[in-house]
């Protein structure tokens, strides 16, 4: 029977260092059989993980979840925050959890390797390869439980029955709402609330959103500075109004200058990161016949496994 772990490392953004390598490591096994992997199964994982008493410590503040969430995760299809429903999933997480602001990021093709998540996978892979004999998917739990992954607390859970991640689906998500609450764009995915207060509650990280405010309320996505680095957003925002911020997504080299320009809503403005969202952009938000149109958006599944970073701030 094959066994599919799904890896989670969760950040304590007050932790001192740098290097991303600290933090907590969940790692939820699956067997292979009955795994559809869509990013429903890993929006379980994290109800799990924000429900276990563990995690209280970094998830938690004032016995709240924390108001803002920064997931970075693969790029592989079952995440990737330009699928629509990867997006509509992502949005169920946001309003499950009442955030005021997650941000979902993913790295670019060919940079999985600075992916922390990785490495810790290249050491539980290892550790698998050593053992000879067939375990039970409960029995490898107990190894991998038994000893630090490069130096993190690890917790694993063996799963084999299908979760829905709170409880029920809520599918509310219209293109309405993604247009008033999220800004895409290739490699990242922003949600926050909006200001209407029949649709969205109180903020509670005041002066962050304050800060994000003064801009156009999103973090920047990937953006390159005049030396080639890339920057990180939240200096992006707060020195925006001294640098030569790019436009969005203007920095990847996948899209060209001629397609960018069409990324570009030519009436509004709003950036979208396919010639196929901005089609229903423009179907929804500018054609006068689809105007009144509040259409849901179907889920469906996909497949693949995913490791995640979370940090809660
Ligand atoms: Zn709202
Ligand atoms: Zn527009």
């Amino acid at each position: 029977m094959k066994l599919i772990p799904f890896v989670y490392l969760t950040i304590d953004p007050t932790d001192s260092s740098n290097t991303l390598r600290t933090g907590k490591l969940s790692i939820f096994i699956r067997p292979e059989y009955f795994i559809g992997t869509s990013l429903e199964t890993h929006i379980a994982d994290l109800e799990s993980i924000v429900s276990n008493e563990e995690f209280f410590t970094i998830i938690k503040k004032d016995d709240e979840v924390k108001p803002i969430w920064i997931l970075l995760v693969d790029g592989g299809p079952d995440e990737n925050p330009k699928h629509m429903k990867n997006i509509i999933q992502y949005a169920h997480l946001f309003r499950a959890l009442n955030l005021d602001y997650l941000t979902v990021r993913t790295h670019a093709p060919g940079q999985s390797a600075y992916n922390p998540v990785e490495r810790d996978m290249t050491s539980l892979s290892a550790k698998l390869a050593s053992i000879t004999l067939p375990f039970s998917g409960k029995r490898l739990c107990d190894i991998w439980r038994r000893d630090d992954i490069h130096g993190k607390p690890v917790t694993v859970k063996y799963i084999d029955k299908e979760i829905i991640p709170f409880n029920e689906f809520d599918s509310s998500t219209s293109w309405e709402w993604i247009e008033n609450h999220a800004q895409i764009c290739r490699y990242s995915l922003d949600i926050k609330k909006c200001k209407n207060r029949e649709c969205c509650s109180e903020n509670r990280a005041t002066d962050a959103m304050l800060l994000l405010d003064e801009n156009d309320g999103f973090l920047f996505p990937i953006t390159k500075g005049k030396d080639g680095h890339f920057i990180n957003p939240i200096h992006t925002l707060q020195y925006y109004d001294k640098l030569k911020i790019l436009l969005y997504d203007r920095c990847c080299p996948s899209i060209s200058q001629e397609l960018h320009q069409q990324l570009y809503c030519n009436i509004c403005g709003k950036y979208f990161p396919t010639l196929k969202f901005m089609k229903e952009h423009k179907r929804n938000v500018h054609s006068k016949r689809h105007s009144q149109n509040n259409k849901q958006l179907k889920r469906t599944h996909n497949e693949t496994e995913l490791e995640c970073v979370v940090i809660p701030f």
